[in-house]
């Protein structure tokens, strides 16, 4: 059986006869949340049969669901690409203004960043592109109703580097925007990267291209190379470079994550060399101040130093946010995906 959430819809229609079966059927599946054939009745009951017989529509089960005081919800889903039981995670975050859903991209992750519980794991495998768009779809399905369908942003700061798995990715995205199927415009779509460079020159090229977040974390190459080991490979100003000339559209900015860690990347003179490292980008800065774990080495800073962090940076006009720590208590926040659920309360 093929995936049907694993292809565009024009890879579709030069499957399916007639070819605008494939239209009627985006709309279904990814408006009308329909999970079965024979809920498609403007078909005929033997095209139904035999479109079942070939097309898997179902999503992925739900092995462990996990709900925060604060409203975040973590799923792990049973992945349906492999036959290997492996698990994605994926994050609904509720918020007055806009819902937002961070989904991953891999099974664990490659990059080995030292602060980051997922990089622990090491690589796994990559998602293929109907497993990432699902994870959208079970996040929407479980949380917002029809006519609040459309009320959420995605990013895509979950398990794993997103540039790394850059084909799945990328077709993901451009499943989830077909206009006939969810419709999410690229703005209220975002892609976090720990800084693949030559992916994100490929990225640039692209004819719809997602919000952009850089996950930054240290400001000056000797920090940054201890604590993201893909610095010592695309240093800051090769990155920083392409993030340059990256394409905008009016008035959007790139974002950039920094992680503050007590003692290492929260002094003023780090923000001081974030400031002047930002110089001449549109840029946002979120600052997430560490989600401490166990298993990592690192505390982190006093609200004192997190506030002091961010008025440096206001004060050289750099707009810069303190990111809220949501779903903390069940090991859903940054970079805590896959922390072992067995302790947790279920
Ligand atoms: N690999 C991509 C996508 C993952 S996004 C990337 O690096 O951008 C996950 C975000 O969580 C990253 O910005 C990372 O810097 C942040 N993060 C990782 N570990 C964290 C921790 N322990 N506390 C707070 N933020 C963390």
């Amino acid at each position: 059986m093929k995936s049907f959430f694993d292809y565009e819809r024009p890879e579709l229609a030069a499957m399916l006869h007639p070819s605008f079966r494939s239209t009627q059927l985006f709309k279904a599946v990814y408006q009308r949340r329909v999970e079965n054939f024979d809920s498609i009745t403007e078909l005929s009951k033997g095209e139904r049969a035999s479109l079942a017989s070939e097309w898997d529509i179902r999503l992925p089960a739900v092995h462990r669901r996990f709900e925060s005081v604060d409203g975040t919800r973590r799923y792990l889903l049973r992945l349906a690409g492999g036959d290997d039981g492996e698990l994605a995670e994926t994050v609904f975050i509720p918020e007055e203004t806009r819902n937002t859903i961070c989904i991953s991209s891999q099974v664990g992750c490659a990059l080995a960043c030292t602060f980051c519980l997922t990089g622990q794991l090491g690589l796994t495998r990559n998602l293929t592109a109907g497993e990432i768009v699902t994870q959208v779809l079970f996040a929407q399905r479980d949380n917002l109703s029809e006519e609040q369908a459309g009320s959420f942003n995605i990013v895509l700061m979950g398990m794993g580097e997103p540039l790394h798995n850059y084909d799945n990715v990328m077709k993901a995205i451009r499943i989830l925007h077909d206009k006939h199927g969810l419709n999410m415009s690229m703005s209220r779509i975002t892609l976090s990267t720990a800084g693949l460079l030559p992916a994100i020159q490929q990225l640039a090229t692209e004819p719809d291209i997602p919000n952009l977040a850089i996950s930054l974390t240290g400001a000056t190459n000797t920090k940054r190379n201890e604590l993201m080991p893909i610095n010592r490979k695309y240093p800051l100003e090769e990155l920083l470079a392409a993030v340059r000339q990256f394409p905008l559209k009016h008035r959007q900015r790139v974002t950039f994550e920094y992680v503050l860690l007590k003692g290492i990347t929260d002094s003023v003179e780090d923000a001081r060399n974030l400031v002047k490292l930002l110089r001449g980008i549109r840029a946002k800065v979120n600052l997430i101040p560490l989600n401490e774990a166990d298993e990592l080495d690192y505390q982190r800073p006093t609200e004192l130093a997190i506030q002091r962090f961010q008025q440096v940076l206001i004060d050289n006009n750099v707009e810069a946010y303190v990111r809220k720590n949501r779903g903390n208590d069940i090991s859903a926040a940054c970079g805590q995906l896959m922390k072992k659920w067995s302790d947790i309360p279920a």
